[in-house]
């Protein structure tokens, strides 16, 4: 595991040297995502309730969808419908671009200014969706623990890498059909210990939701009085 941080300096420094760094939507300026396409990506223009998808107030769970199964709410500051951000996404992702952490995390920070629930969060742990051990070996490190960093600086609160892990290999949510997600990841993740306290879920984007609602409903049945989710894009 040590040398995987080496690794991934010394492979960024040989991708800098065969490809300049530039924009990955506009192929201009010096950075990865460069200011203008990030105010032209797509913001989404309401909130969704994580359990219906209908509008909801701050993105919190309506009190009707609720359940200690459940979110009690979601932030996301992106339309996964819009192609630029799913570029942003998969680039992030699978190609170790870990400098786009900061702007992603910036972004989601917009959103819950936009909101006016910044003080909200203050009490809250950030959590990283994790990823199983056999998959973040391979993949060398996890984007939604990146993204979590970022966020737990800009929004001065803790984060928690360790708390909730994965304990089945499943299937990657993407290659399957919404119905077929839920069980998927039903028991995939663990806690080793009690819960007590309040929640903030990181990932990059979310879909159905079945995910963040399964870690949801194991940090609630472990004690958490709480559990919200910030996201780069919903789906
Ligand atoms: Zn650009
Ligand atoms: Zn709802």
């Amino acid at each position: 595991m040590k040398f995987i941080p080496y690794i991934k300096t010394l492979g960024r420094l040989a991708a800098d040297l065969v490809f300049p760094i530039s924009c990955i939507i506009c192929g201009q300026g010096e950075k990865f995502l460069c200011e203008s396409c990030q105010a032209k990506l797509t913001r989404l223009d309401k909130q969704l309730c994580v359990v219906c998808k209908k509008p909801a107030a701050y993105g919190k769970t309506h009190s009707t969808c609720v359940t200690r199964n459940t979110l009690d709410g979601i932030i996301s500051a992106l339309s996964y419908t819009d192609k630029r951000t799913k570029k942003l996404i998969g680039t992030f992702k699978y190609q170790f671009i870990s400098d786009l952490a900061a702007p992603m995390s910036h972004m989601i920070v917009e959103e819950i200014t936009k909101q006016g629930i910044t003080g909200y969060f203050a009490e809250f742990t950030i959590i990283p969706v994790p990823l199983h051990k056999r998959r973040l070996n391979w993949r060398g490190f996890n984007q939604a623990e990146l993204l979590a960093e970022a966020l737990g600086k800009n929004l001065n609160i803790p984060v928690d890498k360790t708390l909730v892990t994965r304990a089945k290999f499943t299937t990657p949510q993407i290659e399957l059909k919404a119905e077929q997600r839920k069980t998927n990841i039903e028991n995939a993740f663990e806690t080793k210990n009690t819960t007590v306290g309040r929640y903030l879920l990181v990932d990059d984007v979310v879909t159905t939701g079945s995910t963040l609602n399964e870690i949801a409903k194991l940090l609630k049945k472990h004690g958490a009085t709480e559990v919200w989710a910030a996201t780069s894009a919903h789906g």
